[in-house]
């Protein structure tokens, strides 16, 4: 393709080294947008990201603004970017030319296809998320085409890839596939033969012979639930997470313009699914093991209905790494035929290691299709997972069972240190070994299916079992999990009777609900609070050369601090000078109120440690100094709940502070304070980058280190009730939804003694 160079359209120079690319997919519904970017990021050494608005709502179609936001996240962490929609008119690709800003290569791939081939395939498809298929695609293609603005290099693309025919759409893959990381394209239009080209001749002949239902366009454009299923479509289509095409509500001519209402609405309207617990699960046995398809999925759907009335919201969400999967597509057309809800069970087409970040769909628990020594390794799904993981779940799973028969599974729960629980949101990966029909592996079954068909059930029952029991522990916690701190407070534990059982579960077995797991987590931090008080090998501000200059003093992760930024600093070193303002002052440690309180209480434990500017310089050494600060904290909290039983506690770290000297902070989660005031001070303390103190302690103490979140990723991510999880457009709406929000606060905080309230309030 690239020897296909139109001269006269050249403009610019080489592309600058390294830069991210954005590449907007320009195509009719049909054209292969969707492909084109999994081929490429199969096969890519680049890092690259597909922003599809069918899927950015967590797995449901969103809106422009949410897909403006991952592509701008994607881009600042040196991904590239595909915007897979239709992006056929101007306008809509405005509002993404304006990711141009961001120092970033803009690119456009334009598959400008035979209509008659992207009708034909609409036509033809089924089980499309947008319910764009069957005979109404091809009038709503038909109207797109006509108004087809092809893009021009001035609306700011550095680089235009026009794609007539399938030859052309194999060799944009070819230069894309292999673009390295630091490689670069040449700027300028490329392929164009027919600039003028807008529907091509013959399409009226073609539509003809559809039938194109009146109602088909108003359909399309009230979205994928108001469409009625036509009677060649299977009833109930189960959704495909990233179905082939593109979004329906691009294909509805969606807005050029964003109404930041329009977002809000959307994202309320799913914003609880991020709450939602969700087991994503490979298909077991039918891939290396080599099930027979059929019979797999059977099984499947069996099992899966057995299942969906003990889940009840919760969901189950089978997924493979391509389109074409035969297992998912025999799935889905049996779903549909069953009429089970799609809102419970659906498939997905995406990396199970990867939905949160590459897919939007956040799944709390993924299930491994591993091998009988739960080892990392082999291929597949198990060596995706287990590398994804990191260290810390081969750790977990040794803690577990060292070994795992067919029909079994084993939940094994993730560590915070995982990066699969901090950058995908997955608690626990569960183990499931499936039967084996392949003589090349370990208990090969010989062809024996009536023996394999029982095991592939006793697998997916053992699954779901273990998922059902981590779904039930956690609508428990909030009522019962309750362990004492000291005398007077208590703090929400995730351990209940009903906690997750982490051995293998095997399928006829009635599941112990004995809350080992969590209780021994509990143990594990009480344990260490209880060892509060033993030496401290870190040196005291009296001892040590307490300098006042604007740079860390020794904190092996020094960071210029500005003069205003040194007041935290300056008082742990001179706190006589301090001592009206103070509320405790001990040799290890100050307490005092936060000077803009961010809530109703809001105070600050300072450690009076000189080295010790931020959570970047704790390592191990530390680990008694964090014990006691965070019981410093707890004491605290829990004067303030005897004062005021209603209010509940948060301790925890900014992940980069912007005061200077270790400090904790103590908040109540009311934010009632005219203090908090704008979207930096709401998602410092109501994101991940508030870490929690059990979470640091547990963290430096098994890894030496904490996760830290970077201060740019703060700022990209939206407002959301820190209860409910709903999303807010502005500071004033948020704060007079919070002021009224009486939702359980969302599952992972009800963890491991994140919140502290009062035990007339558990
Ligand atoms: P961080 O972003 O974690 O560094 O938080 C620093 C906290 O210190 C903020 O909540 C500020 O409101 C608070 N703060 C700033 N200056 C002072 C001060 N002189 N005395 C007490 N608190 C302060």
């Amino acid at each position: 393709m690239d020897t296909d160079v139109d001269d006269t359209c050249k403009a610019g120079g080489e592309g600058e080294k390294g830069k991210p690319i954005v590449v907007l997919l320009v195509g009719a519904p049909g054209s292969g947008k969707s492909t084109f970017c999994d081929q490429v990021i199969r096969s890519s050494a680049r890092p690259w990201v597909r922003i599809c608005q069918d899927t950015i709502n967590n797995g449901q179609s969103g809106t422009k603004v949410q897909c403006l936001k991952n592509a701008a996240r994607a881009l600042k962490e040196g991904k590239s970017v595909f915007i897979d929609r239709c992006n056929l008119e101007r306008e809509q690709r405005a509002d993404f030319m304006r990711l141009g800003a961001l120092q970033v290569e803009m690119h456009a791939v334009v598959l400008d296809l035979p209509a008659k081939l992207c009708i034909s395939r609409s036509v033809k498809r089924t089980g499309h998320e947008g319910n764009l298929q069957g005979g109404k695609a091809a009038a709503v293609v038909n109207s797109m085409l006509r108004k087809k603005e092809l893009p021009k290099l001035s609306e700011g693309f550095s680089r235009i890839l026009f794609c007539q025919n399938e030859s052309d759409v194999q060799a944009a893959l070819d230069t894309y596939i292999g673009l390295g990381a630091l490689d670069t394209l040449p700027h300028g239009c490329f392929g164009q033969k027919n600039p003028d080209a807008k529907v091509q001749l013959g399409i009226m002949k073609f539509l003809k012979k559809v039938d194109v239902p009146s109602n088909a366009r108003s359909n399309a454009s009230r979205g994928q639930d108001s469409a009625p299923p036509e009677a060649t479509e299977v009833k109930n289509p189960i959704c495909e997470g990233r179905g082939n095409v593109s979004s329906l509500s691009d294909t509805a001519g969606e807005e050029g313009k964003i109404s930041e209402d329009l977002v809000v609405d959307s994202v309320n309207q799913n914003s609880s699914l991020n709450d939602v617990p969700t087991l994503a699960f490979p298909s077991i046995s039918t891939s290396d093991f080599q099930f027979n398809h059929e019979k797999a999925s059977d099984i499947i759907i069996e099992i899966v209905e057995e299942f969906l009335h003990k889940l009840g919201n919760a969901r189950l969400v089978l997924v493979d790494l391509t389109h074409g999967s035969k297992i998912l597509s025999l799935v889905r057309a049996k779903a549909a035929q069953k009429n089970i809800n799609p809102k419970n069970f659906f498939t997905f087409v995406g990396d199970i290691t990867r939905l949160h970040s590459g897919g939007g769909l956040h799944c709390n628990v993924i299930a491994n299709a591993a091998n009988w020594r739960l080892k990392p390794g082999g291929g597949g799904v198990n060596a995706a997972i287990f590398s994804a993981a990191g260290p810390a779940l081969e750790v977990a799973t040794k803690e577990q069972a060292k070994s795992l028969s067919p029909g079994n599974a084993v939940v094994v729960p993730l560590s915070s240190a995982s990066p699969l629980y901090s950058s995908e949101g997955v608690t626990h990966v569960i183990h499931v070994l499936g039967p084996n029909m392949n003589p090349n592996r370990p208990n090969c079954l010989d062809g024996d299916y009536v023996k394999g068909c029982k095991i592939l059930r006793m697998a997916y029952t053992s699954l779901f079992e273990g998922f059902l029991s981590i779904v039930r522990s956690q609508e428990k916690l909030p009522k019962g999990s309750i362990e004492k701190i000291g005398s007077k407070s208590s703090v929400l534990l995730g351990h209940s009777e009903d906690a997750p059982k982490i051995f293998s579960l095997k399928s006829d077995q009635k599941i112990k609900r004995d809350g080992v797991y969590e209780h021994e987590r509990w143990k594990k931090c009480k344990g260490s609070l209880n060892e509060v008080g033993s030496d401290i090998n870190v040196s005291r501000a009296g001892k040590v050369n307490a300098n006042n200059d604007n740079t860390g003093s020794g904190g092996s992760n020094s960071k210029v601090w500005g003069s205003w930024a040194q007041a935290l600093y300056n008082i742990a070193m001179h706190p006589e000078k301090h001592k009206d303002d103070l509320l405790e002052i001990t040799d290890d440690f100050i307490v005092l109120t936060d000077l803009y309180p961010k809530a109703k209480k809001h105070i600050l434990v300072l450690a009076r440690y000189d080295g010790l500017d931020h959570l970047a310089d704790v390592s191990k050494e530390h680990l008694q100094l964090l014990k006691m600060m965070h019981a410093m904290g707890l004491k605290w909290a829990e004067k303030f709940l005897l004062e005021d039983a209603s209010l509940v506690f948060r301790l925890g770290y900014h992940s980069v502070p912007s005061m200077r000297q270790l400090h904790l902070h103590v908040i109540s989660q009311d934010f009632d304070s005219k203090h908090l005031k704008n979207k930096k001070h709401w998602n410092t303390f109501t994101t991940a980058f508030f870490r929690d103190s059990v979470d640091v302690i547990e963290e430096i103490n098994n890894h030496g280190k904490a996760t830290l979140m970077d201060e740019e990723s703060v700022l990209l991510m939206e407002l959301r009730c820190h209860r409910c999880r709903s999303a807010h457009p502005n500071i004033p709406r948020l704060k007079s939804h919070i002021t009224n929000c009486r939702a359980p606060f969302p599952a992972n905080l009800l963890q491991n003694g994140r919140l502290v309230l009062a035990p007339s309030n558990t």
